[in-house]
């Protein structure tokens, strides 16, 4: 029971809350979706399709790290869509705050394109390191350009992860230009990918993660699967492997464990507050490279 009645007590705030702009959050019933904690709107598209955040997890929870996992920013890269997804509809977790956007970039996934309905490819569109780029890489006509980037960047504002993991396809690899070394090893570790250098060939221009990086405390890291992962893996094998990541665990409505799981070691984020500098500590990076990736 004591789920449950952490469960109304966060409920409660957030039903209550006033609407500061466009997003709202409503409480689920436990029978929906078990996992769900909290909704949100966090904007819309540029066809008007709302891009949806779900809470899981057991926010407030003292220790446990706030993770953001995003899918379906490049619409053609649909497959780790089905890792949130799986999570966000299946058991109640525990030991993490997690939010997951499965769905982006929704007219570039309705659509199986890139880019967005614009044609702006949302993670060339970030006001870090931006540049004017054409073609797959269309960076916009200026720096948070998009709507999809501007909900985004407002939702990563207010929630301010300690860790955010940005799902792509196909370059099967977790990305090792990052701001922290040690989580990335953990990253590809639990989920059996290789690591390797998503610099874009150089630099990354207006990239979400670079935004994040820069601005924040918090990590953003790039993880790529391959072209084809398999359903099996998207849906049963990721989903647990990405708990395990963060210290997290599927469990029941008094903090039972699901037989089969355990609680893997928590990932704690007070290494966050080792942090002094924000990242990188070098100016941003002049236009130029290829952009063969991401
Ligand atoms: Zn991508």
């Amino acid at each position: 029971m004591r789920t449950l009645g952490l469960l109304v007590a966060l409920a409660l705030p957030l039903m209550s809350a006033p609407a500061a702009d466009s997003t709202t959050t409503v409480a689920r019933t436990a029978n929906d979706r078990p996992a769900v904690v909290g909704e949100r709107v966090i904007g819309h598209s540029v066809r008007g399709r709302p891009i949806t955040a779900w809470h899981l997890g057991e926010p407030g929870r003292p220790g446990a790290a706030r993770v953001l996992l995003i899918a379906g920013m490049h619409g053609n890269e649909g497959a780790p869509r089905g890792i949130l997804e799986a999570l966000r509809d299946g058991p109640v977790l525990q030991g993490v705050d997690l939010w997951v956007v499965p769905a982006y970039n929704p007219d570039g996934l309705a659509a199986h394109t890139r880019r967005n309905a614009h044609g702006v490819d949302l993670n060339r569109n970030y006001p870090y390191a931006w540049t004017d780029l054409d073609g797959s890489y269309e960076s916009g006509p200026g720096p948070a350009s998009e709507p999809e980037t501007r909900a985004m960047m407002r939702f990563l504002r207010r929630i301010r992860p300690h860790y955010i993991l940005s799902f792509h396809q196909p370059l099967n690899s977790v990305d090792t230009d990052t701001k922290d070394e040690r989580f990335a090893r953990r990253v590809a570790r639990y989920l059996h990918l290789p690591r390797s250098s998503l610099t874009c060939g150089g630099v990354c221009h207006g990239t979400m993660t670079g935004w994040y990086n820069h601005h924040f405390r918090g990590t953003a890291l790039t993880v790529e699967y391959g072209a084809h992962p398999g359903r099996v893996r998207m849906r049963r094998t990721a989903p647990t492997q990405v708990l395990g990541i963060f210290g997290a665990w599927r469990g029941r409505p008094g903090f039972e464990l699901v037989p089969g799981t355990q609680p893997e070691p928590a990932l704690a984020p007070s290494v966050l507050r080792r942090r002094a500098s924000p990242w990188p500590r070098t100016r941003p990076p002049r236009p130029g490279g290829r952009w063969s990736h991401r």
